[in-house]
């Protein structure tokens, strides 16, 4: 969608931020207390469904009206964490789940009446290297007995649904390296306390994250999405939406700390003029605000090949990456700009630095992404 088209969307998502000023989100903060007021407000307004087709109740638009939705979420002060994943994590089954399947969860999803927001990938002992995960699903009759555990699955106790990714054919006998994982829609309100464990993990920042344990966790077979064994391939291509969604949450971020340090070097005097009138206060932001608007170029120029149809896995992770640092930068900057209110907690900032800077680790570390660069753009030999 054009800039034009898209002011609209920016403009009613700016109103509702409006309502969430930052008294809320201290207050959240505090406590590591889930934004239950916020989602449903996003919820009732459609915006979490804004990625969702037509066909089954959503809005049916492109990622890039999914893109603007976030980042002035990010940009309003507020904290898109909370259910950003309500957005993209239902993509896998509306790829690759069954006529059946879609047309049982997702026109419920798009009313918010169920929850999709949990993604189980991540384990404690494979990390990064998801091959290596070790969480089973094993065919018993007509279900699925699921063991294991899986950790950072940030939003399982505000979810309805889990996406689950699990072995169903041990490494040494699959077809090959990717071959024998699969993927499942678990309905975890069938299952907590039937298997299914979830202990909350408490972070730096307000994220709502968990660790999960599966000790015999029945999943009906039917809720297999796509064929057994070919589960990496349809969570893989869930994830240059998720990257190009978080990148466009750092590019909100960015212009938060942007605005907000320009604000206060103009305002702010000392030695009888405004900070913002030396040039060792201006530089640095203007430096963050050239960072953002190179990163906001990648975002779209990503946004626009993966609406197009087209392969946008090196751009879906040049605008994450690019975003992430852009945000981190502005948020370093915003707080040397304030000084010691740098670090108040009434001024917000010390709350976003801490939340922003997720984006280097998480959905995939900076490390990562410069090693797909390497690897698979520029030719290098492969590091793993
Ligand atoms: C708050 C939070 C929320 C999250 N939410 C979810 C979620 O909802 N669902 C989910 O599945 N996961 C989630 N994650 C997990 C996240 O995606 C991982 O933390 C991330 O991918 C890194 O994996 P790891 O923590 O296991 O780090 P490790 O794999 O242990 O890596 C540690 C460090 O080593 C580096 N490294 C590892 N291998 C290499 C290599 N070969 N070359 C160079 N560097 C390397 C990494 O880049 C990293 O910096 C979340 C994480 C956090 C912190």
């Amino acid at each position: 969608m054009e800039a034009a088209d898209l002011a609209p969307i920016r403009e009613s998502v700016r109103a509702l931020c409006a309502n969430f000023p930052g008294e809320y989100w201290r207050a959240l903060d505090r406590e590591r207390a889930y934004p239950e007021k916020f989602v449903a407000a996003l919820t009732q307004a459609g915006f979490l469904a804004a990625l969702i087709p037509e066909e089954y109740g959503g809005s049916g638009l492109p990622i890039s009206a999914a893109a603007a939705i976030m980042e002035e979420i990010q940009a309003s002060g507020c904290n898109g964490a909370a259910c950003h994943a309500q957005m993209y994590t239902m993509g896998t089954l509306l790829r690759h789940g069954s006529a059946e399947q879609k047309a049982r969860y997702l026109p419920a999803i798009a009313r918010g009446e169920l929850r999709l927001q949990a993604f189980g990938v991540t384990e404690p002992t494979s990390g990064t290297d998801t091959l290596s995960l070790r969480t089973s699903a094993t065919r018993a009759g007509d279900h699925y007995l699921v063991n294991g555990q899986k950790i950072w699955t940030s939003r399982a106790e505000h979810s309805d649904l889990m996406l689950l990714l699990a072995r169903t054919t041990p490494r040494e006998d699959a077809k090959s390296r990717t071959a024998g994982l699969s993927v499942f829609l678990v309905d975890m309100r069938e299952v907590k306390g039937d298997g299914l464990t979830i202990r909350p993990i408490r972070t730096m920042m307000n994220h709502a994250t968990t660790e999960v344990f599966f000790e015999n966790m029945p999943v009906p077979a039917a809720n297999l999405i796509g064929v057994e064994g070919e589960g990496f391939r349809y969570i893989l291509s869930g994830m240059n939406a998720e990257r190009i969604l978080i990148a466009a949450e750092c590019i909100g971020d960015a212009k938060w700390f942007i605005a907000k340090a320009a604000a206060y070097a103009s305002a702010r005097e000392v030695f009888g003029r405004p900070i913002g009138q030396n040039q060792g206060v201006q530089f640095p932001i203007a430096r963050s605000y050239i960072g953002m608007r190179a990163a906001e170029l990648m975002v779209r120029e990503a946004a626009a090949l993966y609406q197009a149809g087209k392969e946008c896995g090196a751009e879906a992770n040049m605008a994450k990456h690019l975003a992430a640092e852009a945000s981190w930068a502005a948020a370093d900057m915003c707080v040397q700009t304030h000084g010691g209110f740098g670090f108040a907690e009434e001024f917000d900032i010390e709350r976003k630095f801490r939340e922003t800077r997720l984006y280097q680790v998480a959905p995939i570390s900076t490390n990562l992404v410069l090693s797909y660069i390497a690897e698979h753009v520029l030719g290098l030999p492969r590091s793993y």
